[in-house]
């Protein structure tokens, strides 16, 4: 398939890794949006949110919370574009997780 995703999770192309199980992953985001910006996948290909089963997202959740407590961070911002028109570049599921430590997460205008 050619999905830069699956691409990471296969080592076909190199990541910065910072937490990865039997089915999910976690990497920097090459082009950082905040001074954390990581990436959290599953390694099964799913288009996006809305096209993923439900039944991941609770074995998804425990580990997103596990990457937080890999990064030291209790205080964090979760996104996920679902669908081109909100911003959706890469079709393989993930999670946008920010964080700023020294500071405070901006909330911008985006219309
Ligand atoms: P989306 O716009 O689909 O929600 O987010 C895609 C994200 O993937 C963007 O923040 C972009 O910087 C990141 N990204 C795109 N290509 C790569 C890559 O090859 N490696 C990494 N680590 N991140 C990528
Ligand atoms: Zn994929």
């Amino acid at each position: 398939m050619n999905c830069i995703f699956c691409k990471i999770v296969n080592q076909e192309i190199p990541s910065n890794k910072v937490l990865e199980n039997e089915d999910f992953l976690a990497f920097h985001d090459i082009n950082p949006s905040a001074p954390i910006h990581i990436l959290i996948i599953p390694k099964k290909h799913y288009e996006n949110f809305s096209q993923a089963p439900e039944d991941i997202f609770c074995k998804m959740s425990e580990f997103i919370k596990e990457v937080a407590k890999k990064l030291n961070i209790t205080d964090y911002r979760l996104i996920t574009n679902n669908g081109k028109k909100a911003g959706q570049e890469i079709f393989h599921l993930h999670f946008h997780m920010l964080a700023n430590p020294e500071g405070k997460l901006i909330w911008p205008k985006m219309v």
